[in-house]
Order: structure tokens, then C-alpha cells, then sequence
């Protein structure tokens, strides 16, 4: 018989939360939805309410939570609908909820993240602006709370499928030489340094490979998605900076690698599409139908790999900068880079100047330690200020 698992999406209406519903319709006798939280798309979240009856919404603009609550009531739909931070958190920590997909994004996902790991859920970890804002006390909170954590983030789901299952935190250990972790390079891999600066948000989101959200469409096309995944994985595997190997593969097949030190190297391959490691966190340790096509390495024919080039990508080296100070510094430089995407997306920043901001706001502010959820918080904060003042002198 199978057991029924309990679930919450934190984020369904974006990229991530609609693939784990779809990967849910395909089992809807393994998996029962809880709960469904967005921020203000109340039309998205009526359709998805209508398919998966969740028991709880939350929306965390109170004047969408109005809306769907009108709305629910008028469709018949048994629905309690509440609003804001504090309701994200009770949703990601309810009794009756056994798994929770963290697919909110940027550093609005923190809050419920950490809400779910202190509750000691299964933690399906596609909110990677976590563990890179607060890694090692994300980490501590998930072991103190016996929490599972199981990233969705494709490249650290193929390290972690490459891994012995035993890993616990010490790749010596495990005869582990180095992480090579695979980027695509993304749409202006390619592309004149000279025409960077007059690239549109269009562009930057027209990902060749990968179909996502706005802000991680940025992210790879400035690489700041990679830097973010190298201190992501720095975090998850406990993996020194100088182990982790930034590949560039343009076909975006193989997901990540991970060598071993008899010259083995075990990759993890498929479509690029997110159902596979949703599927694979989420029927974990089984492994379940995710509705993806087989991978027809007929039609790819060829796997290609290249250097990245820190100049032309100025994020990476930044990231890599932010993980060897450590305390604050990474919280600064994602707070600065959410400030920075957000003005490009509006028009108010070139593309080349979202690394001068990310480099001018982390200048600003100095190293202090971190301890707590409020000390990461704070950093955010002071460098979120730090990144529209200069935008008010500069953008
Ligand atoms: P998205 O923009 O498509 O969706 C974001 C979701 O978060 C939506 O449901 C939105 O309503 C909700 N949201 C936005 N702002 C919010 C706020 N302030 N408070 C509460 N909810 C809010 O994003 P996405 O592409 O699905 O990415 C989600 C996360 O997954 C990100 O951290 C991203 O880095 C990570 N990720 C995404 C992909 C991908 O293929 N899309 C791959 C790897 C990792
Ligand atoms: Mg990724």
C-alpha cells in the first residue's frame, strides 16, 4: 500500500510550484496538498484550488486573500484562505503536513524555509536564497530539528543523486576529489562584451535551455545564479569553495558531477526539466514517474564544456568573494542582487551595471558575524538601503 504524503507548496503559482503540481496530478493517490501559498495571483491560484482542493491558501497580500476568499466562497470551494508572513510560516509547519516544497523566491522564502525545518518537515529545497543568506544556521536548524533536507536546485540534485547515499557531510570521507558543477552559461554566453550593455529584460529571460522565473532568468544571464549555487552547495555538501568547479555545459544535460578520487566521475543526465528532481525529492528514496520525456542522446549527439569567464561574468567572481568573507557577506551581496535584477526588470538599470551595484553596496557594508534568523534579516535590510541609495546617486 501506499503511504499518502502530506504536502505544502510554498509558491505554487510561480515556475517550480506549478512543475511540483504537475508531478502531483501524475500521483494523486501518493500525495494529498495541504496547503498552497503566492503572493498575489489570485486567478492562478483559483484554477489550482479548483484542481487540488487544498484545506489552506495562503496569499500574502491581504487584498488577494480577499479576492480568493470572495471567490472560493462563490465556487463552493472549502478553502481557508489567510494572509501575510506569519500565516506562510503556520502553513509550513502545520501538524498534518509531512513534506514542504520551498519554492518562494528570493529572501521573502526564508521565513516559511526556516518555519518548515524547525518543525522538522521534509524540506524539498528549491529556495536555494536561503542557504545562501543563511547556510550554516539554516543547516544547524535543520539537524537540531531533525528535519530532511532534499535540494531541487537540478545541479545539487544530481550531486546529491551522484553521492553515496551515506554522505553526511564529509566528502573526504566519501573519497570525494571535487564538485563539478554545470552551468549552462545562459542566453549571452555568446554575445560582444560591447552589446551587453544594451540587453533587455526580454532577452536575459529568454533562457535557451531552462523555462523559469523572472529573477533566476537574470541571475543566469548576469551568472549570479551560479555564484548563488556554488555557495548553495558550499552549504549542503559542506564543500570547501576551491572543491567546487564551475563547469560551463552549454546543453544543460549533464545536471552536475561529482569526482571521486580513483579518477571516477558520476554525472546525473536528463531533459533539462524540473520535474525530474521534483520527482526525485519528492517520491524520495522511491523513485517515482515525473512525466518527462526519455532523454534521446541521438538527437543531443554532443556534450560540450568551457571555462567561465569571470570577466565577461563579474556576479560569479563576486559570489565566490561573499562566500570567502562569510558572516554577512553573502546576505549582502543576494539582498543587493534582488535590488539590482529588480531595476533591471524595470528598466532603470543596464545589465552591466547590476554587478557595479552588487560590488558598490558589498564595499559599503562592513563584515559583521551572523547568529541568528534577525542578524541575516538585518543584513538584508541595511544592504537593501545601501543598494537604493545608490540607485537613487547612480540608477
Ligand atoms: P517564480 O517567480 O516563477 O515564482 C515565485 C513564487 O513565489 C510565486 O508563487 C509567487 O507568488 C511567490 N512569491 C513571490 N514573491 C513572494 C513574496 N514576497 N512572498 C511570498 N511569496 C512570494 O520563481 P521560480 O522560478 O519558481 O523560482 C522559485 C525558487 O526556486 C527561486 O528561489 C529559484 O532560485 C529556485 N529555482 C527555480 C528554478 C526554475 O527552474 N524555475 C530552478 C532552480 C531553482
Ligand atoms: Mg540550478
Amino acid at each position: 500500500m501506499k503511504i499518502i504524503r502530506h504536502l505544502t507548496i510554498l509558491g505554487s503559482t510561480g515556475s517550480i510550484g506549478e512543475s511540483t503540481l504537475k508531478v502531483v496530478a501524475l500521483h494523486l493517490d501518493r500525495f494529498n496538498v495541504v496547503a498552497l501559498t503566492a503572493n498575489k495571483n489570485v486567478e492562478k491560484m483559483l484554477s489550482q484550488c479548483h484542481c487540488f482542493h487544498p484545506r489552506y491558501v495562503v496569499m500574502l497580500d491581504h487584498d488577494s486573500a480577499e479576492q480568493l476568499t470572495v471567490a472560493c466562497h462563490k465556487d463552493g470551494l472549502d478553502t481557508t484562505v489567510l494572509s501575510g508572513v506569519e500565516s506562510l510560516e503556520k502553513v509550513a509547519s502545520l501538524d498534518e503536513v509531512d513534506m514542504v516544497m520551498a519554492a518562494i523566491v528570493g529572501a521573502a522564502g526564508i521565513r516559511p524555509t526556516f518555519a518548515a525545518a524547525r518543525a522538522g518537515k521534509q524540506v524539498l529545497l528549491a529556495n536555494k536564497e536561503t542557504l545562501v543568506m543563511a547556510g550554516r544556521i539554516f543547516m544547524d536548524m535543520v539537524k537540531q530539528h531533525n528535519a530532511t533536507l532534499l535540494p531541487i536546485d537540478s545541479e545539487h540534485n544530481a550531486i546529491y543523486q551522484a553521492l553515496p547515499h551515506d554522505f553526511a557531510g564529509d566528502l573526504s570521507a566519501k573519497g570525494v576529489r571535487r564538485i563539478l558543477l554545470t552551468a549552462s552559461g545562459g542566453p549571452f554566453r555568446g554575445v560582444p562584451l560591447s552589446e551587453l550593455q544594451q540587453v533587455t529584460p526580454e532577452q536575459a529571460c529568454a533562457h535557451p535551455n531552462w523555462d523559469m522565473g523572472q529573477k533566476i532568468s537574470v541571475d543566469s544571464a548576469t551568472m549570479m545564479n551560479k555564484g548563488l549555487e556554488v555557495i548553495e552547495a558550499h552549504w549542503l555538501f559542506n564543500a570547501m569553495p576551491e572543491k567546487i568547479q564551475v563547469v560551463i555545459h552549454p546543453q544543460s544535460v549533464i545536471h552536475s558531477m561529482v569526482e571521486y578520487i580513483d579518477g571516477s566521475v558520476v554525472a546525473q543526465l536528463g531533459n533539462p526539466d524540473m520535474c525530474t528532481p521534483i520527482a526525485h525529492a519528492m517520491g524520495y528514496p522511491e523513485r517515482i514517474e515525473s512525466g518527462v520525456a526519455s532523454l534521446d542522446l541521438f538527437e543531443i549527439s554532443r556534450l560540450d564544456f568551457e571555462q567561465p569567464d569571470l570577466v565577461r561574468f563579474p556576479c560569479l567572481a563576486l559570489a565566490y568573494q561573499a562566500l570567502a568573507t562569510g558572516g554577512n557577506m553573502p546576505a549582502v551581496l543576494n539582498a543587493a542582487n534582488e535590488i539590482a535584477v529588480a531595476s533591471f526588470l524595470a528598466r532603470k538599470l543596464a545589465f552591466t551595471a547590476i554587478p557595479t551595484l552588487i560590488e558598490q553596496v558589498m564595499q559599503t557594508i562592513s563584515y559583521n558575524a551572523i547568529a541568528s534568523l534577525d542578524d541575516v534579516l538585518e543584513a538584508d535590510n541595511l544592504a537593501r538601503e545601501a543598494a537604493r541609495d545608490w540607485l537613487a546617486h547612480h540608477g
